[in-house]
């Protein structure tokens, strides 16, 4: 029998800027060079909702994440429930920020989130942005690599803990050197470029943990020729901001 995945790109119309769909190309080609079958659904405003392994969500400026947030807002029992059935998040700065308890823009209104991690963001007063290389223990590759530009400052709070540790770049708010957040398997990154096609031990990490919910078994995925992806990734590493 093909192993299976399903994966929901939420409101890729309003949120998908620097590329961030760059990230649902990768978990779909390496699902389709191991022959594991991948659907993908596009859910945009007012579309319902419907029980996913995966599902992602792109970065965007204030004006469509009042939008989304709105949206979001109609679906929080629902994510939250798939949350709490271990389905795997990659939610990519705006979208990350609205996956938060909130995120105060520079003007206009706190908008709220779906709290499904644990943080909270303010809009700084500068804007970060420039190449970032980040340290993690928990992969066989020990960085990961993109590009972040953002003013919110994001803070983490309770069981949400930091996906990695900025040796370049700002992170989270530019003060605690963490980047990103995860909270059961629900991950939040700054990290546009996008993301996965540079790093693909994580695709293959978030690939592996959609498997494991699905089929509840961990399952060793066949190895890849990633040599030029670890390529684009080297060509990042320590470069400076
Ligand atoms: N509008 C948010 C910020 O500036 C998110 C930007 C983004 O998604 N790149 O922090």
């Amino acid at each position: 029998m093909k192993r299976q995945i399903r994966l929901a790109h939420l409101y890729p119309k309003m949120l998908n800027i620097y590329g961030d769909l760059g990230n649902v190309l990768t978990i779909k080609k390496r699902c389709e060079w191991r022959d594991i079958e991948i659907t993908i659904d596009e859910i945009n405003i007012g579309d319902p909702m419907s029980e996913h392994d995966m599902y992602f969500i792109g970065g965007g400026q204030d004006m469509q994440q009042i939008a989304v947030a709105k949206e979001l807002q109609k679906n929080k029992a629902f994510l939250q429930n798939e949350q709490n059935l271990n389905a795997v998040f990659l939610a990519i700065c705006g979208g990350y920020q609205l996956l938060g308890n909130y995120y105060q823009p520079h003007d206009g209104e706190r908008l709220e989130g779906i709290g499904l991690l644990d943080v909270y963001t303010v809009a700084g007063s500068n804007r970060f942005i420039g190449n970032v290389t980040a340290e993690v223990d928990y992969l066989k590759k020990k960085t990961l690599v993109g590009f972040e530009n953002h003013s919110g400052l994001t803070y983490l709070n309770g069981k949400t803990k930091p996906i990695s540790h900025v040796i370049i770049g700002k992170g989270n708010n530019g003060k605690d050197k963490t980047e990103g957040a995860r909270y059961k398997n629900v991950f939040g990154t700054y990290l546009h470029g996008s993301f996965l096609p540079k790093n693909p031990h994580f695709a293959d990490y978030l690939i592996g943990l959609a498997l494991q919910k699905k089929y509840g078994v961990e399952m060793e995925l066949e190895s890849l020729d990633d040599s030029l992806e670890y390529y684009a990734h080297a060509s990042v590493v320590e470069k400076p901001y």
